[in-house]
């Protein structure tokens, strides 16, 4: 069974000639999963060949405008920019607050953003939690230290659990939760000398990968300071397991 992550934004607020901001596509069994959805993902799907118009479920980190500047372009492509104009459900996840900024986008819009044609489902959800996607494909997801909602997320499906850490601070709690995972998709926003509470750094991106003992790491979400820090070099001074810093278009296959 299928189960493989493309990253489709590797990138953050900062316009960048080679990284879309936040949106990392998921597949796993039936489940065709985005995870944020941020200003030029869209373009890069195109661009690497990811069947966007396949998705089945979004889900939101939190409301940052890059995690979800272009979910309005997103919704409308699905009904006017494909023939035929979709059919299938679409379910839109997010934190808690998600309903309520849909009814500001509808009054900005229009009535599409709830009522696009195609049947969209939005659920919000509280800090922690987990449901079934599809089939056996489950999607947990609990909080992170970054905003007063922000949400990392689990992807499980056949015996292997992705986990993505949206954007978050160092935290033990982290760790704990993502425990053994098979990959790390986890934010290495900024270089040691800029170390905040609310990002991680490449040794902060490794310790906690040592700490949840996963089986691969992938880093992402790089503030332009990034292009020369070498992000890996720096995760390999705190985690021994294999490492890769995403570019927009790589595909990584979650083995059995
Ligand atoms: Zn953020
Ligand atoms: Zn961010």
């Amino acid at each position: 069974m299928t189960f493989a992550l493309t990253v489709l934004g590797s990138g953050t607020v900062a316009p960048s000639a080679a990284r879309a901001a936040p949106g990392h596509w998921v597949e796993a069994g039936g489940a065709r999963l985005l995870l944020d959805c941020g200003a030029g993902v869209l373009q890069s799907a195109a661009r690497h060949g990811v069947p966007w118009e396949t998705v089945t479920h979004v889900a939101l980190s939190h409301f940052h405008a890059d995690h979800w500047g272009e979910l309005p372009h997103f919704l409308f492509a699905l009904r006017w920019g494909i023939e035929p104009a979709r059919a299938d459900p679409l379910v839109l996840l997010g934190p808690e607050g998600l309903a309520e900024r849909l009814e500001h986008l509808e009054r900005a819009y229009g009535p599409w953003v709830r009522d696009p044609g195609y049947p969209l489902e939005v659920i919000e959800l509280p800090p922690d939690g987990r449901r079934a996607l599809s089939g056996d494909v489950e999607l947990a997801w609990t909080r992170t230290q970054h905003t007063e909602e922000s949400l990392a997320y689990a992807v499980s499906h056949a015996g292997r659990r992705l986990v993505y850490t949206g954007d978050t601070g160092p935290t033990p709690t982290l760790a704990r939760w993502a425990e053994g995972c098979d990959l790390l998709l986890a934010e290495c926003s900024l270089p040691e000398d800029r170390a905040m509470a609310i990002h991680l750094t490449p040794s902060q991106t490794g310790e906690l990968a040592r700490e949840a003992r996963c089986k691969s790491l992938v880093l992402t979400h790089f503030y332009p300071p990034m292009e020369t820090a070498q992000p890996a070099r720096g995760a390999a001074a705190r985690y021994a397991g294999p490492i890769a810093a995403a570019q927009d278009g790589d595909r990584f296959v979650i083995e059995a």
